[in-house]
């Protein structure tokens, strides 16, 4: 399998990051950004050599508003199918406003600010993903699949790729704050995580599936060991 990464900033320092996956047979976007930030897609995928129309997938990790914001306009630039976990669908929708359990200042101060529960063009996804489902991501030129990794949100799901590299969203993040201002192999909880065992339990099965790369969506990508240490410190909360 041959593909390229590119990272997509949605925000600068790693604050906001999506994800691009070249293949033979086009790309898959994971995650989308906030609303209005469709150019910062566009320009990677230029780098690519693409245009939207090779864009294949658009895999929504969750529905928290960096993540999901900008998934109907991605999908009516490029016609992608947006793929979601079931558990997520009401908030996808606007049918139901998501928990939000700040694990500490950041998001704490975002929550008072209320900016994680700003409304964004709600959709309907088209290809949905039932309990402990995976996708299979080799129609789409990768060797590698969509898995149910709940915890941070009740429906959060992960990209796993067969050589180990993991795009795993707000499963855990690193640096400071909110983005990657200390870009080192440090593990951080996201602003909010709804239930930090079931995301311990989450990385475990990560690695237990080969994961040796941890991409995230606040901050630089940290490995195996770091994650390692991370489950640690969740389990003793
Ligand atoms: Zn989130
Ligand atoms: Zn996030």
């Amino acid at each position: 399998m041959t593909y390229k990464l590119q990272r997509v900033p949605i925000l600068p320092l790693g604050m906001i990051n999506a994800f691009l996956l070249q293949t033979a047979k086009g790309a898959v976007l994971v995650d989308t950004g906030l609303m209005g930030t469709e150019e910062k897609v566009g320009t990677q995928l230029k780098k690519l050599g693409l245009g939207w129309d090779d864009l294949k997938l658009i895999v929504v990790t969750h529905g928290h508003v960096d993540h999901a914001g900008n998934a109907a306009k991605l999908r009516e630039l490029s016609g992608a199918p947006v793929v979601i976990h079931q558990a997520e669908a009401k908030y996808c929708a606007g049918e139901a406003k998501m928990k939000l359990c700040p694990t500490g200042w950041v998001g704490r101060y975002l929550y008072r600010r209320g900016l994680p529960l700003e409304p964004y063009t709600y959709f309907t996804p088209d290809i949905v993903m039932h309990d402990h489902d995976e996708l299979d991501l080799r129609p789409y030129g990768l060797d590698g699949k969509v898995i149910f990794t709940p915890g941070h949100t009740p429906g959060s799901i992960s990209v796993l790729l067969d050589d180990g590299q993991a795009f795993v969203s707000d499963l855990l993040a690193s640096g400071y704050a909110l983005g990657g201002l200390l870009p080192v192999d440090r593990p951080q909880r996201p602003p909010f995580e709804e239930e930090p065992l079931e995301v311990a339990n989450a990385l475990e099965q990560l690695l237990a599936m080969g994961s040796t790369h941890f991409h995230v969506g606040h901050g630089f990508k940290l490995s195996a060991k770091a994650v390692e240490r991370h489950i640690h410190r969740l389990r003793a909360l």
